[in-house]
Order: C-alpha cells, then structure tokens, then sequence
C-alpha cells in the first residue's frame, strides 16, 4: 500500500493538487492542504503523481 506523504512546512495554499486529486487533497481554511485519505492503490497512483509533480513547492510524495 502507497501512502501520501505531506510536507505541511513547504506548502504554499496554492491547491494545484486538488484539481489533480479532488478526492485526496483539500486546502482548508488554514492555507494548508490536508490528505483527505492517504492510503492509495495503484488505480489512483497517476491522479496523485499528477499531484506531486505540480506541487510547485515540492511538498508532497509517496512513500
Ligand atoms: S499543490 Fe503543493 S503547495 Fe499547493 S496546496 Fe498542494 S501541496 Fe500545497
């Protein structure tokens, strides 16, 4: 199993990941995104890489 892997100190707010995952990634009313569920299967792994590679701030993974 896949886990989302957040690094809270380097996001920015800007919510480029929600429009990649909607279903994972939500920036709430802290300017910080939150893992809405982040344990992820293969099915869902291209949403999320999609995701992390346009995090601009390099702040998400999998690991
Ligand atoms: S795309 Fe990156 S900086 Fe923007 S909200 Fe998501 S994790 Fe934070």
């Amino acid at each position: 199993m896949l886990k989302i892997c957040v690094d809270v100190d380097k996001c920015a707010g800007l919510g480029m990941c929600e429009s990649w995952a909607p279903d994972r990634f939500e920036v709430q009313s802290d300017a910080k995104v939150h893992v809405l569920a982040e344990n992820i299967d293969e099915s869902q792994r291209d949403a999320v890489q999609g995701a992390i590679d346009n995090c601009p701030t390099g702040a998400l993974s999998i690991e």
